[in-house]
This record gives C-alpha cells, sequence and structure tokens, in this order.
C-alpha cells in the first residue's frame, strides 16, 4: 500500500537534494568548522553558504542568522532574550493560537510575576487587531505573535501587526516556522525584531531551526558557551544538518509559485469536493488569508481520531488538530479559540500538502472520506437523532 502523506505541517520528508548536500558532512567532511585547520575551515566555508542561503530565503542579512536546533528552541531563544533586555518590563503579549513552543513558555512567565496578555481570534481565527492594539504598554517586553497557524493555515497581516507595535517602540517576534516557504518573504520590509524558522517543516531534517534577529535587536544567548554563532549560540554547530537548511532554503524559494499554484489547486479541489460530498462540513478558519498548502476541515457528529483510523487503512496520513495536541481527545485549543462547535471541532481533520504531493493522492482521499465518514455516522447516536429530527 502505498503512502499518502498528507500531514507536512507536522514534519515533511527530507529532499533527496537536501540529502545529497548533507552526507558528505557526516563522513568525509567530518571537521569541526571552528578549527584552525584548512579540513575544518572548509567546513567553516559550507556554513557560511548554508547561512547565505538560509538568509536569502526570507530577506534577510546572513549576520542575521542564528542557527538553532528547532523552532521550538528559536521561539524560546526570541522570548527570553527579549524579557532579560528589558529586565524592568513585566508584560508579554501573544495570540491565543500559539504553538505550544510559544503558548506554553507565555504560561510559564505567567506563573513568575509577568502579567501574560492573550489576544483572541474571531470564528474565522483572524486576530483582534484592535485588541492587540489596545493592550500595547510602556511595560510591555516583547510581542510574539505567529505568522501562519499550523492547523488552521490562517495568516496574520504581519506587516500590520509589527508596525503597530514598532509605533510603540516594543519588541516584536513571529512564529514563522509554518509561513517560511509557503509564501513570500521579505522580512527587511516588514519591521520584525525576531522570527523561528524550523528546517523539518521545509524538507530538512528535524533537529535543525534557525532564529532571524534583526541587526542592532539588544540580544542574549539562551545557550550560553563557545564563541559559535558569533557567541549567540554556543555548542558544536550541526553541520549536516545546517547544511541542509540551506540546500532546503534554496529549494523553498525555487518551489514558492509551484506551492502556490499547482499545490494550492490541490488543496481547493480536496476541501471543495469533500464539501460538495460530505454534508454537514465545513472549512475552519479565513478562506482568503491562508496557507496554500492547508485545510482544516470540520466533519461534524464524528470522532476526528476514529477518522484517522480509518484513513490510515487506505495509507492516508492526516492529523487531528495539532500533532502536539493529539493524544488528548479535547479539541485542540485553536479550534477552542476560533469557538468552533463541539460537534464539528471534534471531527476536524487537517490535511497539509507539499510540492511532493500528486492528483492521484488527493483522489484518494476525495474517493476515502465520504465512505469513511458516513460509517462513523451511523455509529452516532447524536447524528440518527439530527437525521430523525430532520
Ligand atoms: N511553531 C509552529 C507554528 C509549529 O508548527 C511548530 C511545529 O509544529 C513549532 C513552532 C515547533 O517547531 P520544532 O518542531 O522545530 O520545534
Amino acid at each position: 500500500m502505498n503512502t499518502v502523506y498528507l500531514d507536512n505541517n507536522a514534519t515533511t520528508k527530507v529532499a533527496d537534494k537536501v540529502l545529497d548536500e548533507m552526507l558528505p558532512y557526516f563522513s568525509d567532511f567530518y571537521g569541526n568548522p571552528s578549527s584552525m585547520h584548512a579540513f575544518g575551515g572548509n567546513v567553516g566555508k559550507k556554513l557560511v553558504e548554508a547561512r547565505e542561503k538560509t538568509a536569502a530565503l526570507i530577506g534577510a542579512i546572513p549576520e542575521e542568522i542564528i542557527f538553532t536546533s528547532c523552532g521550538t528552541e528559536s521561539d524560546s531563544t526570541a522570548i527570553r532574550a527579549a524579557v532579560q533586555s528589558n529586565p524592568e518590563k513585566k508584560h508579554i503579549i501573544t495570540s491565543r493560537v500559539e504553538h505550544p513552543a510559544v503558548k506554553n513558555l507565555c504560561e510559564h512567565y505567567a506563573k513568575n510575576g509577568y502579567r501574560v496578555t492573550v489576544v483572541p481570534v474571531d470564528s474565522m481565527g483572524n486576530l483582534d487587531l484592535e485588541y492587540l492594539r489596545q493592550h500595547l504598554t510602556d511595560d510591555t517586553a516583547i510581542v510574539s505573535i505567529m505568522w501562519a497557524n499550523n492547523e488552521s493555515g490562517v495568516i496574520f497581516p504581519i506587516h500590520e501587526i509589527s508596525k503597530m507595535v514598532k509605533e510603540r517602540g516594543i519588541v516584536f517576534h513571529t512564529d514563522a516556522v509554518q509561513a517560511v516557504g509557503k509564501i513570500p518573504m521579505n522580512i527587511q520590509d516588514a519591521g520584525i525584531d525576531m522570527l523561528s524558522l524550523s528546517g523539518h517543516k521545509i524538507h530538512a531534517p528535524k533537529g535543525i531551526g534557525a532564529l532571524y534577529v534583526k541587526k542592532g535587536t539588544k540580544f542574549f544567548p539562551y545557550m550560553i558557551g563557545g564563541h559559535q554563532e558569533n557567541g549567540r549560540r554556543g555548542g558544536t554547530e550541526n553541520v549536516p544538518s545546517i547544511i541542509g537548511l540551506g540546500k532546503a532554503c534554496e529549494l523553498a524559494a525555487e518551489h514558492l509559485e509551484e506551492i502556490n499554484t499547482r499545490v494550492k489547486e490541490l488543496r481547493d479541489t480536496l476541501e471543495n469536493e469533500l464539501l460538495n460530498r460530505i454534508p454537514n462540513a465545513a472549512i475552519n478558519g479565513n478562506k482568503d488569508a491562508r496557507l496554500p498548502n492547508t485545510t482544516s476541515v470540520g466533519f461534524e457528529y464524528v470522532e476526528g481520531e476514529a477518522i484517522l483510523l480509518m484513513l490510515d487503512q487506505f495509507g492516508i496520513c492526516a492529523s487531528s488538530g495539532s500533532a502536539c495536541t493529539s493524544g488528548s481527545l479535547e479539541p485542540s485549543h485553536v479550534l477552542r479559540a476560533m469557538g468552533v462547535p463541539f460537534t464539528s471541532a471534534h471531527g476536524s481533520i487537517r490535511f497539509s500538502l507539499s510540492t511532493y504531493t500528486s492528483s492521484e493522492e488527493i483522489n484518494s482521499v476525495i474517493d476515502n472520506m465520504p465512505p469513511i465518514i458516513e460509517k462513523l455516522r451511523e455509529l452516532s447516536p447524536f447524528w440518527k437523532k439530527k437525521k430523525a429530527a430532520g
């Protein structure tokens, strides 16, 4: 049975070209990039190249990129750096739909003497900008708002947000882990101070990320140690993965158009066909301002986990809520924040595509989903009651 992989917001396949670029740096070229000898120095040159490619994808300059171990470390580093740079400020602003990497760190600060404002979203997943504006204060150390949501795919108006935050002279960080490589980005125009990205969402390996820190931004390292990363993150570099990230960023730039045309069309076909063929189904989130590869569809009167298990029998991989929250039968905090009714939040499935997704794979989901939902609804007393009531 072929695997139909539609869970690319959870993680992606490492691209062959990425792997090819990485492999020699495990075996043949294993020198330490900090060494004085040429054997290590040549590895160092390759890191320079990777930094240039990573910076180019988001329109940054190479010196503004710090390699980290993942998106979570980038988020933690950014928020901790801002808090530490502004010790007199005891207020943090974030949103209700952040990934746990930001959400749980802000909750940690809330338990440790900080006031945390959590900006709500509406039923379409759009951020309440007025609420944000009203809560910016002279005591605010950082505003951390994601660029695009991992579950709904909803894109926040990040330029507008950063303008509002920077007018008040506050540090602005964005978790762009899901946005990078899927929408065009020019960080110079955006006025953002710090931005997080993660390799495994863009066909690089797991365990590599980067943090953009705008030149001139006050910064404190999270990992204190050697002089690596210009003293901003101690620890011998994960050389093969950094090289892989650089290559993945180069490929992401090349594939940006395809994601926003062919992949987006496949996503639209998938959701239109599912809505046409399955009654009592709805898209979660703003259909217009959305990542081109993501759809979250709520199917009323069924359990998302049951749908996933049945899809799995056909080799179809998707997700209910985010990968990090599945395992719990509670609807995700993102769907709850959007006020998605319980009946459909429980039966919400996220399909996330990539440039590897084919129309045959999409057709397989379109063919398999209607009978799966019908079968599961036959087992639901609530569905039967609803049908009986007409
Ligand atoms: N932020 C967002 C929006 C994410 O989707 C994820 C991963 O799913 C992360 C942060 C964490 O990234 P990583 O898995 O690289 O730590």
